[in-house]
């Protein structure tokens, strides 16, 4: 019987994990995956504190667990395909027989790319079609791409993409773009990238290979080709929840209600990172998750859960 079971090894996971083991906490973490996350496919991450240059998505997962794992985190490279949170005891099953019990759990699985539902998009993927530019960039050398989108990730795609390919193209929905007002100024001032406000794609066209995109107005409704041999796809994402469905609440779309101290509705059970109901989703965010929600389940093993205020779970702004 484990203390604490953490389920995903982003950000949020890695430093729960960091923060449970140096509080004494005897400690699992599940990955599915390699650890990061999201954040490991990120190229170049500008708003982590510490770097004044700049560091890499990968390099900053990979310092991540390495200090955690340091300082005594195990960490499994598995799939929890159910959890079971209600009871005392904790349950997670993973590959066929095997499972795992713990006394808390933290719920740190995060999100998963948004698809733009339109035509070919199944069919093209990884002929053209990509949702991570910083893996499938390289093969855009001198040709020419489309990011969709309007938030961090699109933005960050498209200067990512600037440096290798002829030119890009940003294709919105709208007529203003949510990333960071610094990073838009960028984009706005590139000779290399232009924006395509108030369209969406309907169609990605090529037979075994991306030729081009269709595109439709917003507004008119008209349509029009753009020629693109590679589309990056950047419209959001939502929650990796699935296994926790059905027993952790959660907003209308998926994503965990928890307070600021990431306290869920079930006791022992706390939600931290991109998976949580919250205004602002970074690796900052996550990380900060993550240290609450260790600090939370040493405090409530230790010394009892404090009175729970269902006020906080009401009042989260979950505006995305
Ligand atoms: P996001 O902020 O949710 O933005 C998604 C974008 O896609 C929005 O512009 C949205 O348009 C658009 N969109 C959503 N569904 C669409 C659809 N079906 N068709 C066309 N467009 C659609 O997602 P994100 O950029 O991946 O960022 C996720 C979170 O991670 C954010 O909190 C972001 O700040 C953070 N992030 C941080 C960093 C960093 O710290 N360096 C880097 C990347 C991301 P509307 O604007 O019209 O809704």
């Amino acid at each position: 019987m484990l203390d604490l079971l953490i389920v995903g090894g982003g950000p949020a996971g890695l430093t729960a994990g960091l923060y449970a083991v140096r509080a004494g906490l005897d400690t699992l973490l599940l990955e599915r995956k390699f650890s990061g996350g999201q954040a490991s496919t990120a190229n170049l991450i500008e708003n982590y504190p510490g770097f004044d240059s700049g560091v890499g998505g990968p390099e900053l997962a990979m310092a991540m667990e390495k200090q955690a794992v340091k300082a005594g985190l195990n960490i499994r490279y598995d799939t929890c395909s159910n959890l079971s949170l209600t009871g005392d005891i904790k349950r997670a099953t993973l590959t066929a027989d095997h499972g795992v019990e713990a006394r808390a759990v933290i719920l740190a699985m995060g999100a998963q790319p948004r698809k733009t539902g339109a035509r070919g998009e199944e069919e093209l993927r990884g002929h053209g079609v990509s949702w991570c530019a910083t893996c499938d960039g390289f093969m855009m050398r001198g040709k020419r791409a489309v990011v969709i989108g309007g938030g961090n990730t699109a933005a960050e795609d498209a200067l990512y993409l600037s440096n290798l390919c002829e030119h890009v193209t940003i294709i919105h929905r709208r007529d203003a773009m949510r990333a960071d007002h610094a990073l838009v100024r960028k984009i706005l001032d590139h000779k290399k990238i232009t924006v395509l406000w108030d369209h969406v794609v309907t169609s990605f066209i090529g037979e075994k290979k991306l030729r081009a995109v269709e595109v439709a107005h917003t507004k008119t409704g008209e349509r029009s080709e753009l020629d693109a041999e590679g589309a990056f796809i950047a419209v959001g994402g939502h929650p990796d929840t699935a296994i926790a469905a059905g027993q952790v609440a959660t907003d209308l779309s998926g994503y965990i209600i928890a307070g600021e101290d990431t306290r869920t509705n079930l006791p022992l059970v706390y939600a931290a990172g991109d998976l949580r109901a919250k205004p602002l989703r970074q690796i900052v965010t996550a990380s900060a998750d993550g240290a609450i929600a260790a600090t939370m389940a040493m405090q409530d093993l230790r010394f009892g859960e404090s009175e729970r205020n269902t006020a906080d779970y009401m009042t989260v702004d979950n505006h995305r």
